[in-house]
């Protein structure tokens, strides 16, 4: 029976965490300095369990490697998407993401080109989005001397907004800001500069400064240009399509019939309530549902007042 995969996952403690995934998502969480919950995850430092139906009990990464089918027998040897969202009670550090050619040479894992859907803002939050050196022997100097004013882009954010992070940007996440994170499977982060924070055992967290100026990309990023097509019953828009994945935001008012044209699709409940309809079986949806469309389920119909967040990797 086609259905869709419903899945539970974990919880990471960070230095820079919150609560809100508590109090906005109504998640367990296991203490109030927790940043990330890894929603849709084969990576091995945290991976789902499928909820529902025939799989249940099944890890991503165990379905993904017995079940390909499932995933249009797709060649990627791992499953090759992220989704988290983080709850950002402070900045992150300033870091930066090797891509898959370095990554696989140094770390034996996937690159991380990333994306952020920002669910939520604080008045006044902002990002760092790239940085200011014109050439490599710049930017080093720039590090070296710790110059962060000069060096790193700040940029206003506010919900709605969206950024697309390849591989080699400079970037981190501001205080006050919830995000909905779409990446390569990859736990692979070189920081440049961390606030000079202690953690609770008085340490701090280990610099990468040779490997981030070894990837670290010169010139501005560029962010993508989402695009919108309001149909019956859904407002659709392209966040971004990249040689990694595509991303989409759905929003649903009323019900849409809707096939799939991709091997697969990951799917997150942001906000509202409603169901989704697949071979006359109907699951309740509400904020905080992740699930995985997969190749067996060729039509659904979403019914409700939904906001989401969708996603495939392409070219993998
Ligand atoms: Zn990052």
């Amino acid at each position: 029976m086609a259905e869709p995969l419903f899945l539970q996952s974990q919880m990471h403690e960070k230095i820079w965490g919150g609560n809100r995934l508590k109090k906005e998502f109504g998640y367990d969480i296991p203490s109030e300095t927790t940043g990330e919950y890894w929603a849709i995850s084969a990576h091995p430092n945290g991976v789902s369990l499928v909820k529902n139906g025939l799989y249940k009990g099944f890890l991503l990464d165990k379905l993904y490697a017995e079940h390909r089918e499932l995933f249009g027998q797709s060649k990627s040897p791992v499953f090759p998407l992220l989704t988290k969202i983080l709850d950002a009670n402070d900045w992150l550090s300033v870091q930066v993401h090797p891509d898959d050619q370095y990554a696989l040479e140094h770390e034996g894992e996937l690159g991380k080109t990333e994306c952020w859907y920002v669910i939520s803002a604080e008045e006044g939050a902002e990002i760092i989005y790239g940085h200011n050196a014109q050439s490599k022997a710049e930017l080093r100097d720039l590090i070296e001397a710790e110059d962060w004013e000069q060096l790193l882009t700040r940029i206003p954010v506010k919900a709605g907004d969206f950024f697309y992070v390849p591989s080699g940007t400079m970037h981190a996440i501001g205080k006050g800001i919830m995000i909905l994170e779409t990446q390569q499977s990859s736990d692979t982060t070189y920081r440049v500069y961390d606030f000079d924070r202690m953690d609770d055992q008085g340490q701090k967290r280990e610099l990468h400064i040779e490997a981030s100026i070894d990837v670290l990309n010169i010139g501005a990023p560029a962010n993508s240009s989402p695009a919108s097509l309001a149909l019956e019953g859904i407002k659709t828009t392209l966040l971004v399509s990249s040689p990694f994945f595509a991303v989409y935001k759905w929003e649903i008012d009323g019900s849409v019939k809707m096939q799939q044209t991709v091997p697969y699709l990951l799917v997150s409940v942001l906000d509202g309530s409603g169901s989704i309809t697949v071979d006359e079986a109907s699951y309740p949806l509400k904020k905080g549902d992740h699930f995985i469309l997969p190749s067996d389920v060729k039509a659904w119909e979403f019914t409700g007042n939904l906001t989401m967040i969708a996603s495939h990797p392409n070219g993998h």
